[in-house]
């Protein structure tokens, strides 16, 4: 019995131990759990701040999106209206192409352009959009009222919008009233050189917060309106300056040839009287010269010694001024048309060999060598022979002249721009460059030592000149004092 005792004692302790053993256990699981509870707990709160944190992420995103969006039409808009504006040359054209469209690409609805006019002190509207007349009237004069405030903003080149402006700049009541708008952006228009203005761009709408990028895009477009009203003034200036030029080209041009008119009258009435003088000369001086040679053939009587010597003055001066009087008539017949050339084709070296043949001794007189650069055949030309052999005699006959002895004289010619061009050069004294522009005048001789010795009437080159324009051709000279001289003159090809 007392054995069955502590066995039951015994299995009881055990149970208790064993019971005891699990409660422990029981109750650190519990505590584990608890644990377990705790940290589920804070994560499931950490993952709560996560989500709120990407809810707001998104919305951020979504409302830079929208903006993006936003910019990027308005960016779109801005260049479309920017193309259009640079497009036109003209001031007026310029505001006319801010289109409805365009503004409400832009975000708004209402837009005004006011220029300032210095000269009349005042603000004039240049385009409205959005406005009935009489709201542009009121606009117009509250500006024109508040002058200062506009103009200050266009001076400090300062964009600004409803949120930026100053206190007192607009007063709510204004912009609801005046300008019809809630929300405002003003850009100042300054083209460099012209009145500038500004652009005043706005919206009713009470939702559209005007943003920083919005004003950027107003000031751009300012700008571009600011350069295209530039381009469009000076284009303007330009082309007044053009017509005006051309008006006073036709004024001018008119003027002389009106002129010239006149010195055509005018030459052609000193031609007539060179003309008719000279044929009035010609007559006495027939006579004198036929009564001087009957003197002198003595078969009116013997003449005295003294007399003959005067006699043969009177002959040898009525040759001189027989000879400057038939120049001077010839000058006068060529340039009035009197004289016909009568053109054929000639061989050029040819026409040089006849006037190298007449003049052979003089040449050799002097010791001058004549060269002729050219052969037979080398060129052919259109020329009435007789007159072009005249100018020949004549150009070389004056660089004999003035080339001193053992010098040179060398004709050449060659072809210029589908004409032939003959060079007669010597190696003489030159000609100063001042009279180069005088020597085809009639009369005209250079004041040099080989002038005062020689006799010369100034008329060959001055009669030279009429038979070249005669033939359609030019002539000029090149000279090197001391060098000597080159005359030049132009031919048709035969
Ligand atoms: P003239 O020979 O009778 O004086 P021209 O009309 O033939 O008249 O020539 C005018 C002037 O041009 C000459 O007096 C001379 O001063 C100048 N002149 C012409 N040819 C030459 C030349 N080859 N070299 C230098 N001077 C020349």
């Amino acid at each position: 019995m007392f054995e069955a005792n502590i066995l039951t004692i015994l299995i009881a302790t055990l149970i208790i131990i064993y019971l005891t053993a699990m409660l422990l256990t029981k109750m650190q699981k519990a505590k584990q759990l608890e644990q377990e509870a705790e940290e589920l707990k804070k994560s499931l709160d950490n993952m709560d701040e996560q989500a709120k944190i990407i809810v707001r992420t998104d919305i951020e995103l979504n409302r830079i999106q929208e903006e993006l969006d936003k910019k990027i039409s308005g960016l779109y808009a801005l260049q479309k209206l920017s193309h259009s504006i640079s497009m036109t040359l003209v001031e007026d054209q310029i505001f006319q192409r801010l289109s409805p469209e365009h503004i409400d690409e832009l975000g708004f609805e209402k837009s005004l352009v006011f220029l300032w006019d210095k000269k009349r002190g005042a603000f004039f509207l240049k385009t409205a959009l959005g406005y009935l007349e009489e709201e542009k009237e009121l606009i117009s004069s509250h500006l024109n009222g508040n002058k200062e405030k506009f103009l200050n903003i266009i001076e400090a080149d300062k964009t600004l919008s409803s949120i930026t402006m100053p206190d007192n700049f607009i007063d709510k009541n204004t912009l609801h009233s005046i300008f019809k708008t809630n929300y405002f952006i003003i850009a100042p228009i300054l083209p460099k050189q012209s009145e500038c203005g500004f652009i005043f761009i706005g919206t009713e709408k009470t939702d559209t917060l005007v943003t920083e990028g919005d004003e950027e895009l107003i000031k751009i477009l300012a700008t571009q309106l600011g350069q295209a009203l530039e381009n469009a003034r000076l284009f303007e200036k330009t082309w007044n300056s053009q017509r005006e030029l051309e008006e006073k080209v036709g004024e001018r041009t008119q003027e002389l040839t009106a002129a010239l008119e006149e010195v055509k009258k005018m030459n052609k009435r000193k031609t007539d009287f060179v003309s008719s003088v000279s044929h009035e000369l010609r007559t006495p001086l027939t006579s004198i010269k036929g009564y001087a040679a009957i003197l002198l053939t003595g078969k009116l009587g013997e003449i005295p010694a003294e007399a003959k010597q005067r006699l043969d003055k009177i002959n040898r001066h009525s040759d001189e001024l027989g000879h400057i009087v038939n120049e001077l008539l010839d000058i006068s017949r060529i340039e009035s048309g009197k004289v016909t050339m009568s053109l054929e084709p000639w061989d050029l070296r040819e026409v040089i060999n006849k006037t190298e043949d007449l003049l052979s001794g003089q040449l050799k007189e002097k010791k001058i060598n004549l060269e002729i650069l050219l052969q037979p055949k080398d060129f052919r030309v259109l020329i009435d022979q007789t007159q072009i052999g005249r100018v020949f005699i004549n150009l070389i006959g004056n660089a004999m002249k003035f080339t001193p002895a053992d010098g040179k004289i060398s004709i050449s010619a060659k072809k210029n721009e589908g004409l032939i061009q003959v060079d007669v050069s010597d190696t003489g004294c030159g000609i100063p460059p001042e009279a180069k522009d005088s020597i085809f005048e009639e009369f005209f001789r250079v004041e040099n030592s080989i002038n005062q010795e020689v006799k010369g009437t100034g008329l060959g080159l001055a009669l030279v000149k009429r038979i070249i324009e005669a033939h359609q051709g030019k002539i000029w000279v090149n000279s090197i004092m001391g060098k000597g001289t080159t005359f030049s003159f132009t031919l048709a090809q035969g």
